[in-house]
């Protein structure tokens, strides 16, 4: 694939190809869909909630290879970066905030109390009456209580949470069909790997509104801002387009 170019010609040849590559690795309907609902897209449930913040999943795929910048942290340098944004209701996202937090909200719930105590003079001395290694194992024997409890009660959780939220993004049917083109997830692990956000992502490649649903919602389509120019837009639009590629590597 050719350099961009300082007079501009080869650059917007360079970007109409990147986007090309780009669109024909996304699925048919793209990953629009999933940030234009107004119903959460991470219930498993019939009943969808009403969506009110958005989940955000980063993606990377291996193409374009003279756009990956390898990293020795990372099995797979991705080329192109996809935030796949879920739009989200607030059961599921307290459901998915629960389970990452539980541990750490025990471990502090069960170490302040015995902090506190220790910060009776009296008690203080009653405690360190063997030694002063007393005290400091009674604080962390409360705070490794705290947290086996929370992996414990997030281990009860996690298989009923499941049911009812995708708290795993790799189980979701879009992001299935984004695996089969070659998108990996750049979390090292499926738990931890949304990031919450009222506000969804709006430039940067795969964040364009899906056109096909904008025809069926023409209210929509008035209450969006200008549309963004990204891998969704035809491609001489993108051709003109500044440089799509420069939020991502903000
Ligand atoms: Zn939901």
């Amino acid at each position: 694939m050719k350099q961009a170019q300082k007079d501009g010609t080869d650059a917007s040849d360079t970007v109409a190809g990147y986007t090309a590559l780009f669109e024909s690795l996304l699925p048919p309907e793209g990953v629009a869909p999933l940030f234009e609902s107004k119903t959460c897209t991470l219930c498993r449930t019939e009943q969808k909630g009403e969506a009110s913040a958005f989940a955000v999943a980063d993606y990377g795929h291996e193409e374009p290879k003279e756009l990956q910048s390898p990293s020795l942290l990372r099995r797979k340098t991705p080329g192109f970066l996809l935030p796949v944004q879920f739009a989200c209701c607030q059961k599921c996202r307290l459901r998915i905030l629960t389970l990452g937090y539980l541990p750490a909200l025990l471990t502090l719930l069960c170490t302040a109390p015995a902090v506190v105590c220790l910060a009776d003079p009296h008690i203080m001395q009653r405690v360190k009456a063997p030694g002063m290694w007393a005290p400091l194992l009674l604080v962390l024997l409360a705070a490794g209580v705290g947290y086996l409890a929370g992996k414990v009660l997030r281990n009860v959780l996690r298989p009923r949470f499941a049911a009812l939220t995708y708290l795993n993004p790799n189980e979701h049917p879009t992001v299935q069909a984004l695996v089969e083109k070659g998108w990996f997830p750049l979390a090292e692990k499926p738990d931890g790997a949304y990031v919450f956000t009222k506000k969804r992502i709006a430039c940067g490649l795969g964040t364009a509104p899906s056109k096909a649903l904008r025809a069926f919602e023409p209210d929509e389509a008035a209450d969006e801002a200008e549309p963004e120019k990204t891998a969704e837009t035809p491609k001489a639009d993108a051709a003109a387009d500044d440089d799509p590629f420069a939020p991502l590597e903000a």
